[in-house]
């Protein structure tokens, strides 16, 4: 089953559940409470479920449209039914049906919140963003803690690229959920979202406030790479060179994981400080502190390579390709080495030897939410749009023990 069908059908079950606790809360006087049980009691009300179970939604379509007639078509059934009609992507039913429960006189104000999220969903499902954005807006004034209403305002937010909106929404499912769910998830998401506010800020040539931005994003998550790169290059930009160099270092002591996307940068910022020589110190330090950093040996033998001294970087570059013979720009580097070298036959021996057996690939990141794959390195996946769920994936550990 494709995990976004289960989800889905989980969700319209639980868009049930909710409806019938509102059900319970609120004893109907006219009577729709007995209908409900009545459904409950219908042998096509339980058929219903074990197809919804099975992931089955054409037969449960059935058996709940045979159930919600036969018990006076409680609210709760055709809610679910619109939802299975989203699920199928048949939006336009899904929309028919979850309107025509909110003509419905007496509707409560849980129930009609209700109806108006599954609906906000049945507009996002099909790109209605505006009406999408009114129903979730119109939950929250009916249902101001309604956490499932504020993330999928805080997903078009993000969409709209409407940053500002974005945090807000964010800051407010943080005071909601503080207790429940672990607070630095929010600090994470919120730094991410301070630095995209940096960046319209920079847009806007403002470089202040763009700076304050990213120093705030590093104060709410000291991880947070690309408010780091941000920060440093408007120091660079200002003629700041130490001062950008400074940025970037404390990255790599916050996430030497990620260092190597300060590399660059860092090897210009000390050449224009006047002290080249910090680079390779910098990558050497890194090889030590970790063995298995090809990165660092790749941007040292580059180092290496661009001051004349190509068979020195040949060595490093062998070493890396031991720790991640799939990488790309290892063996491009390599063989702008060897042919820098003019090709000596032992050399070129030596690269097929430990190249032999291995598997190629361009995309080597991955989200580990969604399984989307992307060459580069991504702070939030197109597909799924969670922040920060990339790894770099290898197909086969590459002598990892060996160090
Ligand atoms: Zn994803």
């Amino acid at each position: 089953m494709p995990p976004v069908a289960f989800i889905g059908v989980l969700l319209a079950l639980l868009a049930g559940l909710a409806i019938g606790k509102a059900w319970e809360r609120y004893k109907l006087q006219d009577g729709q409470w007995i209908d409900r049980r009545r459904a409950r009691e219908s042998p096509h009300y339980m058929l219903g479920l074990n197809f919804l179970v099975a992931n089955q939604i054409d037969p449960a379509i059935g058996e709940l449209s045979k159930a919600a007639h036969a018990a006076g078509d409680p609210l709760e059934i055709h809610l679910i039914l619109g939802n299975l009609f989203r699920e199928k992507g048949q939006v336009g039913r899904a929309i028919q049906e979850h309107q025509a429960l909110l003509q419905r006189p007496n509707l409560r104000k849980l129930e009609h919140a209700n109806v108006l999220l599954c609906l906000g969903l049945d507009y996002k499902h099909g790109g209605f963003v505006d009406r999408a954005l009114e129903a979730f807006t119109e939950v929250l004034r009916l249902d101001p803690q309604n956490q499932y209403a504020l993330s999928n305002l805080e997903k078009i937010y993000e969409e709209q690229h409407q940053w500002h909106d974005a945090y807000a929404t964010r800051e407010k499912l943080a005071r909601l959920s503080s207790g429940s769910d672990e607070p630095p998830r929010h600090h994470e998401i919120l730094a991410f979202l301070e630095n995209e506010l940096g960046q319209d800020a920079l847009k806007r040539k403002n470089d202040a406030e763009a700076a304050r931005r990213f120093e705030a994003a590093i104060d709410l998550d000291a991880r947070n790479t690309p408010a780091y790169l941000n920060l440093g290059d408007v120091r660079f930009y200002e003629g700041n060179a130490a001062g950008a160099a400074a940025v970037w270092e404390k990255l790599i002591e916050a996430s030497p994981d990620r260092a190597y996307l300060a590399f660059s940068r860092l090897e210009s910022a000390y050449s224009t400080m006047g002290a080249a020589e910090r680079f390779p110190a910098l990558c050497k330090r890194l090889i030590a502190a970790n063995p298995q950093d090809w990165r660092a040996r790749l941007a040292l033998a580059r180092h290496l390579s661009s001051n004349g001294r190509a068979a020195d970087a040949l060595e490093l570059l062998f070493e890396a390709l031991v720790q991640n013979p799939h990488a790309l720009a290892l063996h491009q580097t390599i063989w702008q080495t060897l042919s820098a070298l003019d090709l000596p036959r032992h050399l070129v021996n030596r690269y097929v030897d430990i190249t032999r057996g291995a598997i190629f690939y361009l995309d080597p990141h991955i989200c580990i939410r969604c399984r989307y794959r992307s060459t580069e390195l991504l702070w939030q996946c197109p597909h799924c749009h969670e922040w920060n769920t990339f790894v770099e994936e290898r197909i086969a550990p590459a002598k990892e023990a060996e160090t």
